[in-house]
Parts: structure tokens; sequence; C-alpha cells
């Protein structure tokens, strides 16, 4: 078993309790969204995760700084009082003592810098899908000077075998550097069971992970990419870091992030990627840019110096990254 430090505790309380939460908030219907800068939406969910992950390291780690996707600038409009009103009553369900004000201090702190230690947050990672009614995660990671200490993902919509359940326990997954990946279930922790990554060592047998969202990636050219190697089976939609689940837990062989072509100067967000990356390395697999790069977490908030990510079970990385430069997908430079 990996060692339950204090920090591993805390970060796995925190990401479960904001995972249940979320998963509250979806059960009761509560799709109030409002809509960012980037014209992505934002949900009372989002922001409710976000403020009940930093209280708590607020109360674990006062000392640690928070990364985290969401800030509380639209909140503060007049137009939002509602929906701060729904989030502080969501938070108080985790943290009693919370009012608009401390659950905007909360949000707030996830603007540190990213450099050194820190934790980085997405706290509803997928909102599109969550908003659908389909996959979404919690996904909190450690990193320090650019390496990703630890990763804890919570996936409601999962089992703890991570293959997709819609009503059932949902998974919280861990990675600790050196000391491998491990899967409990979300509503009832029990024993941790370790990840392994599939053996699969047949190309044409892997089964491709892709976003849901046409608009996260590039759909034709991961058709191309298939049918160059000949893969049988269609690629498996998803949102989130719930495909980073699969792949460690070997119900899967590839993902692909390629980049979308109406927006081909896309940088993935550290958040999106680090707790997910870990988790699948410490499962046997690895994870690379486009182009073989590994991932470089120490650019501040975005993986500014990659291009993509293409995840796998290990195997069959090096012949998946010749079918990205025979297919075009690798971007020059
Ligand atoms: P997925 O669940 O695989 O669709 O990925 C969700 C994440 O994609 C979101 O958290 C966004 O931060 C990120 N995203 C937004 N726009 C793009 C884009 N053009 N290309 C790649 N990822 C994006
Ligand atoms: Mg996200």
């Amino acid at each position: 078993m990996f060692e339950l430090t204090p920090e591993t505790q805390f970060a796995l309380e925190a990401t479960r309790q904001a995972a249940l939460l979320v998963a509250q908030i979806e059960k009761e219907m509560v799709w109030a969204a409002l809509t960012k800068e980037d014209r992505s939406p934002v949900t009372v969910a989002d922001y409710a995760s976000q403020a009940v992950v930093a209280a708590a390291l607020q109360r674990a780690c006062p000392q640690d700084k928070l990364v985290a996707e969401e800030e509380s600038g639209l909140l503060h409009h007049p137009q939002s009082s509602e929906a701060l009103q729904l989030v502080t009553q969501y938070v108080r369900r985790v943290e009693p003592t919370a009012d608009p004000a401390r659950v905007c201090e909360w949000i707030e702190s996830g603007n540190a810098p990213a450099t050194g230690r820190f934790w980085t947050l997405d706290p509803l990672d997928g909102t599109k899908g969550f908003l659908r009614g389909d996959h979404y995660a919690i996904a909190l990671a450690l990193i320090e000077d650019g390496k990703v200490k630890l990763g804890v993902l919570g996936c409601p919509k999962l089992n703890p075998e991570c293959c997709p359940q819609a009503d059932g326990e949902g998974a919280l997954l861990v990675a600790v550097r050196g000391k491998g990946s491990w899967v409990t279930s979300l509503k009832q922790p029990r024993t941790y069971r370790r990840l392994q990554v599939s053996p699969q060592t047949d190309i044409r047998q892997a089964r491709l992970l892709r976003s849901f969202e046409s608009g996260h990636t590039d759909a034709e050219r991961i058709e191309a990419f298939a049918a160059f190697l000949n893969i049988q089976a269609a690629p498996l939609r998803l949102d989130s870091q719930a495909k980073y689940a699969l792949l460690a837990a070997g119900q899967g062989e590839l993902y692909l992030r390629l980049l979308s072509p109406g927006k081909t100067d896309y940088r993935e967000k550290i958040w999106d990627q680090a707790a997910g990356s870990l988790i699948l390395e410490e499962a046997g697999g690895r994870i690379t840019d486009l182009g073989g790069k590994p991932l470089d977490f120490s650019q501040g908030r975005t993986l500014r110096n990659n291009c993509g990510v293409l995840a796998s079970n290990g195997i069959l990385h090096e012949q998946a990254l010749a079918a990205l430069r025979a297919v075009g997908a690798v971007p020059e430079g």
C-alpha cells in the first residue's frame, strides 16, 4: 500500500468531499451556469467544489499554494447574486460556517503563482459533460519544482473497476510518485486496489479514447490515425480525466488529445493533465505530447512547451507516435 501521509490524506478527503458534493448538485438538478470570458460554461458545482477544496487546504496545509481553474470575479456581479447564494448553500453542507464573502475568498485563493511547490485543482473537469449528464471528474495534484508528486481523481460516473456506470459507487483514484496508482470506492472507501495498465501488444486491438467534445480535439484526424493503424473498434468518447482512470485500469490502451483545427495554438492547462498523468504513469503507462516530449509542468498555468497529448499503456506508445507523424498530427517546431 502507499503511505497515508497527512498530505495524501488531505488530497483524498478533499477530493472525495468535493466529488460527492458535485454529485449531489447533479442529482438535485441545479444546472445554473454562468459564461466565462472564453465562452465556456461555469456552474454552481464548479464554484462549490473549488471553495470546498480550498477551505480544506487552508486547514490542512495553511502554507501551501493553490492554482485552480476558477476565479470569483463573475460571482461579484449583481446578476450573479442568486448563483452565489446557491453556491454558498451547497458549500455549507461541508463547511457550515460558509457565507458568500468567505466562499469568494476560498475560490480566489486558487489564484496563486504556479511556481515551486503548489497544488493544482480542476474543481469540475468536464463541465460540459456534467451539464449533459455524462462524465466528469474532480482532479487535484501536488506539483513540486515542475514534477507531479501526488494526484487524486474523484470520478462519480465510474465504478471501482473504472468502468463507466451511471448510478454506481464512483471511483476514487490516487497516485503517489514511486508508489503506484490505487483505486477505491468513492461512496464507501474500503481497501485500495493497485491499478495496472493493459498488457495489449497488438495495436490493431487497441481501444482508443477521445474527448466527447469535438471542439477539444480533431475527430477527423483521429479517424485517420485509427485507419492508418487498422484499429478495429470505434473510439470511446468520454469527458474529463476519467479517460486516464480507464487507461490506468487497463480499460483502454490509447488516448489522443489532438489539436482542434480551429485552435491549433491551444495549450493544455496544468489542472487538466496533472493528476491524470501521474495516475497513468504510476499504473505503468506513458504520457507525452504529440511529438513525444514529456509533459513540462514547470511553465506556469499551461503546458506551454507541449502540443496536445498522447497517453498509452506504454507498450504501444512508440508505434502511436510514428502513426501520429504519418497522419500529419504532429505540429511543426
Ligand atoms: P475533455 O473532457 O477531454 O473534453 O477535456 C476537457 C478540457 O478541455 C476542459 O477542461 C478545457 O480546459 C479543455 N479545453 C478547452 N478548449 C480546448 C481546446 N480547444 N483543445 C483542447 N482542450 C480544450
Ligand atoms: Mg478541465
